[in-house]
C-alpha cells in the first residue's frame, strides 16, 4: 500500500548516507602526524591492510592524505630514498571530506570526478570515520540487489 510504499522509501534514505555506512563499518581512523616517515606510513598501511591514512596535527584537524598511489609516485621520481622523507612532502593537503549527510551516491560522485578512493568524514570540524570507495561499492550493490528484490516481488503480488 500507500504507507507501505513510503516508509520503504524512508528507510532507504537512511541506508544510503554515510553516516549508515559509519554505522556499520565502525568509526576508527587511522591517523598519523606529517612528521611521519613515508616508510613507517606503508608498514601501518600493510599491516592494516588499507590503502590510504588520514595526516593530522596535535589538535586533531585534517592536514592532509597519503595514499599508497602517493608512495608509488614519489619513489617513482625520487628513488627509495623518499621511504625516508616525512609524509608532509607526498600527502595531498587539499584534502576533499565529507558529513554523515551526505548520500553514497554524492560520495561516488565525488570520488569519481576527483579520481580518488577514500574520504574522511567530519562531524563539526572533527574527523568520525573514513569511508573509502569499496564500502561505497559495497553499499551501493547491496541496496541496487534489494531493490531488484522488492520490485520482483510487488510483481508477483501484483
Ligand atoms: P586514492 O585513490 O585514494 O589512492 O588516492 C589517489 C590520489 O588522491 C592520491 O594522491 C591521494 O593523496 C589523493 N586523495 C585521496 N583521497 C583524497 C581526498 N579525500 N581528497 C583529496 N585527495 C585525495
Amino acid at each position: 500500500g500507500r504507507l507501505g510504499a513510503r516508509k520503504t522509501d524512508c528507510d532507504r534514505e537512511v541506508r544510503m548516507t554515510v553516516k549508515s555506512i559509519l554505522a556499520e563499518k565502525g568509526t576508527e581512523v587511522l591517523t598519523i602526524g606529517k612528521e611521519t616517515t613515508v616508510s613507517e606510513a606503508v608498514a601501518l598501511l600493510a599491516k592494516h591492510r588499507i590503502g590510504a591514512l588520514v595526516v593530522t596535527d596535535n589538535g586533531g584537524s585534517i592536514r592532509g592524505i597519503i595514499s599508497e598511489r602517493d608512495v608509488i609516485r614519489h619513489i617513482a621520481e625520487d628513488g627509495v630514498g623518499a621511504l625516508n622523507q616525512p609524509v608532509a612532502t607526498v600527502m595531498t593537503a587539499n584534502v576533499k571530506v565529507c558529513t554523515e549527510s551526505h548520500t553514497v551516491n554524492d560520495v561516488m560522485e565525488i570520488m569519481t570526478r576527483g579520481r580518488f578512493r577514500h574520504m574522511p568524514v567530519e562531524r563539526a570540524g572533527k574527523l568520525i570515520g573514513v569511508i573509502s570507495i569499496g564500502d561505497v561499492v559495497k553499499r551501493k550493490i547491496e541496496e541496487t540487489e534489494r531493490e531488484a528484490e522488492q520490485i520482483k516481488q510487488y510483481i508477483a503480488t501484483a
